[in-house]
């Protein structure tokens, strides 16, 4: 009888909800592990003390504090600035504001961040993929001759899981040849990993640029769940349209302004520069490893890397409490684990454990020699 219940509500949900396969994220996946590697956190937790008691009142939909701070640190002007409860949220309220479902589409280029296919499926709309070239550029002319329907594109840069910015000349091609046609999404999660790569200063010349940031990543507030949306006022307008009306609880809002503030922007920094003397170690005993066949140079606080066995490396060290993160069902990406930058501590011990592995069987050989890039830094 439950059982018969059970089946009616599944008929009530709505097709696509029925259909739709959940983003897995890392923590849904488990494990019981002490070295976490699978979802590009920072490995030590920031301090931080609530100045804000004011829990009777609704919070402001906006926060001025941490708009203003946001704003200044991005180089753009408050009003192109629009905080949510993560990057994810932003993910959804670019396509909930534009597209239209069973209509519309978006368009993506894989291998590329979950969220873009499971936030358009929820919502009903088409998620259309030009797959990335071989050495992960853009595909422009498919992109070109794929945007018929198309309302939004995201591209991110740099690109999670494989660690590469995309060329600033293929975004601008891209911004060219949507131009009154869709709306552009350059997701920077990891930014500040290579600030210089930002296209944060093309707001004024493209209306229909938008940017995506997150406190996640290289301040160490993924648990905070804040992230900001950078666009023109017009797009920014449309966004506060469907944003929920209090979606930035007090003690998120305290804390943020707090990252946000000369101090906290100055740990940011040091935490970056730390991160990135890992990855380049990281990078550097990968290489001698004898299980693994390539490694991809990276602009994040993460590293890809190809594995002769690569589900074998990934069980032995799961089983050993290193959770990594599995790319292998990614186009292009057999073979491929994904691997956060810890601690030193915690990277020797990757290291340690991928040096008790076997190394390739002759055969593969060639597939190191036709791999996309084989790159030391
Ligand atoms: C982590 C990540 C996000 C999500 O950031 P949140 O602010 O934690 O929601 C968005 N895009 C990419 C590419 C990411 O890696």
């Amino acid at each position: 009888m439950s059982n018969e219940k059970n089946l009616s509500v599944q008929a009530l949900a709505r097709k696509n909800v029925q259909e739709l396969t959940p983003y897995q994220s890392a923590r849904r996946l488990g494990g019981n592990g002490d070295v976490w590697l699978n979802a590009n956190e920072y490995a030590i937790a920031p301090n931080f003390e609530l100045t804000q008691q004011t829990f009777n009142r609704y919070p402001e939909c906006q926060p001025a504090r941490v708009i203003n701070r946001y704003a200044a640190y991005a180089g753009v002007d408050p009003e192109q600035v629009l905080v949510s409860r993560g990057a994810d949220e932003g993910i959804e309220l670019l396509i909930r504001a534009f597209c239209e479902p069973g209509k519309d589409a978006i368009l993506y280029c894989p291998p590329t961040y979950g969220m873009y296919s499971v936030s358009a499926e929820t919502i009903g709309v088409e998620g259309r993929t030009v797959p990335a070239k071989a050495d992960w550029s853009l595909d422009l002319p498919a992109i070109e001759a794929a945007l018929d329907g198309v309302k939004l594109v995201y591209v991110c840069s740099p690109n999670n899981p494989t660690g590469n910015i995309i060329d600033p000349d293929e975004i601008r091609a891209v911004l060219e040849m949507t131009r009154g046609r869709a709306i552009v999404a350059v997701d920077e999660a990891y930014i500040e990993f290579c600030p210089q790569a930002s296209v944060s200063g093309w707001l004024q010349e493209y209306p229909h640029l938008t940017i995506l940031r997150t406190l996640s990543k290289a301040f160490a507030l993924a648990g905070l769940r804040c992230g900001f949306t950078l666009a023109n006022s017009e797009v920014i307008g449309l966004l506060m349209k469907v944003i929920a009306p209090y979606p930035i609880s007090t003690p998120v809002a305290d804390i943020a302004a707090q990252a946000l503030s000369p101090e906290g922007l100055a740990l940011m920094r040091q935490r970056v520069a730390e991160v990135t003397e890992n990855r380049v170690w990281l990078l550097e005993e990968l290489e001698k490893c004898a299980c693994v066949e390539a490694v991809f140079a990276s602009d994040t606080n993460y590293v890809l890397a190809r594995f002769t066995a690569s589900s074998a490396a990934f069980k032995n060290l799961w089983d050993q409490g290193i959770i990594l993160r599995d790319q292998n069902k990614q186009p292009g990406l057999s073979g491929c684990l994904r691997i956060t930058i810890g601690t030193r501590e915690e990277l020797r011990r990757v290291i340690t454990a991928l040096q008790a592995l076997p190394g390739a069987a002759a055969a593969s050989i060639n597939e190191k020699q036709n791999s996309p890039r084989k790159e030391h830094m």
